[in-house]
C-alpha cells in the first residue's frame, strides 16, 4: 500500500459511523486522481464483518485486538502506528469527529506526522496533495501541503454525501495482529442521553436560535415562529450553556444530529461544531446581521438582517398565508 490513500473507518457500538462513508468518498475521487488504491484500515474485535461495508475501498486492513473493541484514542493510535509503520500511506484521511480526533492527534505524534484538520477538500495539483481547510470557526480558508507523508488530515463532515462512499462489492480484507500496551484509558459504559421533552429528531421543522438571540426573554418571539411552522425550537450551544434551553434541545457535535424538512437558523454564525449536527436538513434557511458568517455557507436561503427585526414580520407571513390557504375556494 505504499503511496496509497488510506481512509480510518470509525466503528463503534457495533456499526461503522456514517462520516467514515463521507471521507470514503473523498478519499476515492483523491485515490483516483493519483491513480493509487484506497485502503481503509479499521480497528475492532470480532469486528471482521464490519470490515464488508467498506467495499469501496480497494483493500481493508482490519486491525484485530480485544482492546479496540471500543475506539479509544490510546490503543487505536498505538495499533494503528504499528499497522501503518512499514506501509507508508501517502495520507491517512480521518473522519473530524470526537472519536477519532483523540486518535488522530495521538497517531501523528505516534508517526511524527504532519496532521491538519478541519479539510473540507482536497486537491492533486502536479501530483501533489493540498488540503483545503477552513480555520477561525470557519471564516478564513487555507490550502495546506503537509511536509513528508503520511500527511493525517481530519476531514471535516459533510464534504461528501456519504452515499457515495458506499459499494456493493467485497473489498480484500487483510487481518493484522498487532502488540498492544496496557491502556491507561477504560471505557466503562456508555452513558445515553435522558429523553428530552421533544424529541427533536423526528420534527419536520426546526426553529434554531444562538447567541445572536441576545437574551432569553427574546425567546417567544422564535417560539411563535416555531408554532406557525409547526416545528419546535433547538438552539447552539452557547444558548444551552447559558440554560435559556434544556440540553435536550442542542444541535451539533456535542448535542443531536438532525435532518428535519426545514431547518431555520436564528442568529447562528454556522460554527464546524453547529454545522455537523443540522448540514442535512433538506432545506435550511439562515437569518443572521454579519453577511460573511459560514452558515450562510450552508443556508440555501440567507436573510442578512437583524432576528429581532425580522421574525415578527416573519411570523405575520406564514400566519396571513396559513389565513389565506383556509379561506382558498
Ligand atoms: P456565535 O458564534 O457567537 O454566533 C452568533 C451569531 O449571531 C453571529 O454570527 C452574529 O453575526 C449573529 N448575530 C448577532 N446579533 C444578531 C442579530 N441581532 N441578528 C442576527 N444575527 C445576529 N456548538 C453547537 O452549536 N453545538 C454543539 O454541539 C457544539 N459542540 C461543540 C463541541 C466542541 C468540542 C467544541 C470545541 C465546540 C462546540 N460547539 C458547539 C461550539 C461552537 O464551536 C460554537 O462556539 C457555537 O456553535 C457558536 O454558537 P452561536 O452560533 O450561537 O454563537
Amino acid at each position: 500500500m505504499t503511496g496509497s490513500i488510506c481512509v480510518l473507518a470509525e466503528q463503534w457500538r457495533g456499526r461503522i459511523s456514517e462520516p467514515t462513508y463521507e471521507v470514503l468518498a473523498l478519499g476515492r475521487e483523491t485515490a483516483d486522481s493519483l491513480g493509487v488504491p484506497l485502503t481503509a484500515i479499521l480497528t475492532g474485535s470480532g469486528a471482521r464483518d464490519l470490515a464488508q461495508t467498506l467495499g469501496i475501498a480497494d483493500t481493508v486492513l482490519y486491525v484485530c485486538h480485544p482492546q479496540l473493541a471500543e475506539p479509544i484514542p490510546q490503543p487505536c493510535a498505538q495499533a494503528l502506528a504499528q499497522a501503518l509503520a512499514n506501509r507508508a500511506p501517502r495520507a491517512l484521511l480521518v473522519p473530524l469527529t470526537n472519536i477519532s480526533l483523540g486518535i488522530a492527534t495521538l497517531l501523528s505524534i505516534r508517526l511524527g506526522a504532519a496532521a491538519i484538520n478541519f479539510c473540507t477538500d482536497i486537491k492533486v495539483v502536479d501530483g501533489r496533495l493540498q488540503a483545503v481547510c477552513v480555520m477561525y470557526g470557519g471564516k478564513i480558508e487555507a490550502t495546506v501541503e503537509a511536509a513528508g507523508s503520511p500527511a493525517i488530515l481530519g476531514i471535516w463532515p459533510g464534504v461528501r454525501p456519504a452515499d457515495k462512499g458506499r459499494a456493493e462489492r467485497s473489498p480484500a480484507i487483510e487481518e493484522i495482529t498487532v502488540e498492544l500496551e496496557d491502556s491507561p484509558v477504560r471505557l466503562k459504559r456508555y452513558i445515553d442521553p435522558e429523553a428530552g421533552d421533544v424529541d427533536l429528531t423526528r420534527q419536520d421543522v426546526l426553529v434554531a436560535v444562538g447567541r445572536g438571540i441576545q437574551s432569553r426573554d427574546n425567546l417567544p418571539v422564535a417560539e411563535e415562529l416555531a408554532k406557525a411552522l409547526g416545528g419546535a425550537v433547538a438552539g447552539s450551544r452557547p444558548v444551552i450553556d447559558q440554560g435559556w434551553l434544556p440540553l435536550s434541545r442542542q444541535i451539533g457535535k456535542s448535542g443531536l444530529t438532525v435532518k428535519p424538512k426545514l431547518y431555520v437558523a436564528l442568529g447562528i454564525s454556522g460554527a464546524p461544531e453547529h454545522v455537523e449536527g443540522m448540514k442535512d436538513s433538506a432545506l435550511i434557511v439562515a437569518v443572521n446581521s454579519d453577511p460573511r458568517a459560514p452558515i450562510f455557507n450552508v443556508a440555501h436561503y440567507g436573510i442578512v438582517a437583524d432576528v429581532m427585526e425580522t421574525l415578527p414580520s416573519l411570523t405575520a407571513a406564514i400566519e396571513a398565508r396559513k389565513v389565506a390557504a383556509h379561506h382558498a375556494p
